[in-house]
């Protein structure tokens, strides 16, 4: 089914992200997650490709037709171009539709930090818009697109980035999700700039529980979200007590998103990190 559909059936859909295998992660522990992940009858299941420097592609097609084929789960793989030429995004989009996947997130991805990168010649896909608008034209898929409620890290202005996602949506993108955030605030600001632009497309916001004191300083590194000083104080009460920082840590998250229900009608993403635990702490928290 398509997701844009299921948006508009249900008053709110919830979603998990998970990341294909590697070197820390079996293929073989990653199905017992998935198979773990039905139980709490998320709307979908997306599967990143390639993120935070994971080369490995090849299995995100694999796990998102065995999601959707072997549990009946919707699901959608994540597909990125800036480092792709035309041929090898025409042959995964194809790949996608034979394997009967009626949804794909459509992003540019991260600029790699080699310098000298040789990037395809001419270079087909700049921007995740170019890619939208070229598997809308030849595909009946449901198209996602990332957005970012601090502004995307590579734009001089939030303003600028906000005016490049209307572009991105213009292209036929059917709805959005939001990259992590830990202060609503910059998601309800997104949302009335998204007003005064005729945005109008639904937003998930994407929520990720900050279970693990050593992660998330990398990972706010990398896409530039802010931690406000009480998830600040959390982290360094607990870091050297994992358990009590998984609690705390999904706390903060199930008040992030229970403020985003009362606040919105977004739906939430939830970025999982493989882990069914954080799944079930947050669903058995929140009011949906
Ligand atoms: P774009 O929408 O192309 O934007 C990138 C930058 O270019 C922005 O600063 C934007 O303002 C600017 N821009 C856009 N269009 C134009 C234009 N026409 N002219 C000038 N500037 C423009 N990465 C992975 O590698 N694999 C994944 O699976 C993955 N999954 C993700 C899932 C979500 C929900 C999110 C939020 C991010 C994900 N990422 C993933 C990270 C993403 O690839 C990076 O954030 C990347 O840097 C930007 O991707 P984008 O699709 O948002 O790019």
């Amino acid at each position: 089914m398509f997701i844009k559909d299921l948006l508009i059936k249900k008053e709110r859909l919830v979603s998990f992200e998970i990341f294909p295998p590697n070197k820390n992660f079996s293929i073989e522990k990653l199905y017992n997650v998935i198979n773990k992940l039905s139980d709490y009858n998320p709307d979908f299941i997306s599967v990143t490709y390639g993120a935070a420097g994971n080369r490995n592609y090849n299995y995100t097609l694999e796990i998102a037709s065995y999601i959707k084929e072997n549990l009946g789960i919707e699901s959608m793989p994540h597909l990125t171009c800036i480092t792709s030429t035309k041929d090898k995004i025409n042959d995964t989009v194809k790949e996608a539709v034979d394997k009967n996947l009626k949804n794909i997130l459509a992003l540019r991805g991260d600029l790699p930090d080699d310098p000298d990168f040789d990037f395809p010649n001419p270079l087909q896909f700049e921007y995740a818009s170019d890619l939208v608008g070229h598997i809308k034209k030849d595909n009946n898929i449901c198209v996602a697109g990332a957005c970012y409620p601090e502004g995307h890290i590579n734009s001089s202005s939030f303003k600028e980035d906000m005016n490049n996602l209307k572009y991105k949506v213009d292209m036929g993108t059917d709805f959005l999700i939001t990259q992590l955030f830990f202060d609503n605030n910059y998601f309800y600001n997104m949302l009335e700039e998204f007003d005064k632009l005729n945005i109008n497309v639904p937003v998930m916001a994407g929520i990720m529980p900050v279970t693990n004191s050593k992660q998330i300083n990398r990972i706010a590194n990398l896409c530039g979200a802010k931690i406000p000083n009480k998830l600040i104080k959390l982290i360094n009460k607990y870091e050297n007590d994992k358990k009590s920082m998984f609690l705390a840590g999904t706390n903060y998250a199930c008040e992030q998103i229970n403020d985003i229900i009362d606040n919105s009608s977004s739906s939430i993403h939830l970025y999982i990190m493989n882990n069914p635990q954080i799944a079930k702490g947050i669903l058995n928290n929140i009011s949906i």
